[in-house]
């Protein structure tokens, strides 16, 4: 997966704002890498963030991304996956829950939201004695119409 991917749908400055909220100190290179946070729609790990960061400051360096992100995730603005390959991808916190279809060819994400399974976790756990609150799921996938060699 190459290039960069953006929402049209997104300002911007979104997790600048979140991080005045928090009182987060914001330096020139924090306000450059949110920025490419808040415009990144796919599911980035460090590389690439600070491949498009670069892009914007080339003085920024792999370690101030890393504490950048853990410093966003740590604040609860920037959530972490792990898809399978070791790698540690970050996207925004969002109001809105969706789970993931990973592509194991290709490494694309894919968000879904699928009500039955929403309800049957839920079901699960109360079978079990509890009350959900939180979960994550991930389909690792290969395309239906791909030739078995
Ligand atoms: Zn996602």
């Amino acid at each position: 997966m190459t290039g960069e991917q953006e929402n049209p749908d997104s300002d911007p400055l979104r997790i600048e704002r979140q991080c005045a909220e928090l009182g987060l100190k914001m330096t020139g290179q924090r306000r450059v890498i949110a920025r490419v946070l808040s415009e990144s729609d796919d599911h980035p790990d460090v590389e690439m963030l600070h491949a498009r960061a670069s892009e914007i400051d080339s003085g920024i360096s792999i370690a101030t991304v890393y504490r950048t992100v853990r410093l966003f995730e740590e604040s609860g603005i920037l959530t972490r996956h792990e898809f399978g390959d070791g790698r540690a991808r970050y996207e925004e916190v969002s109001e809105e829950h969706h789970d993931h279809l990973i592509d194991i060819d290709t490494g694309d994400v894919i968000e879904f939201q699928n009500e039955a399974i929403e309800k049957l976790q839920e079901e699960v756990a109360k079978q079990l004695g509890y009350r959900l609150v939180d979960h994550r799921l991930e389909l690792y996938a290969v395309r239906a119409d791909k030739k078995k060699d």
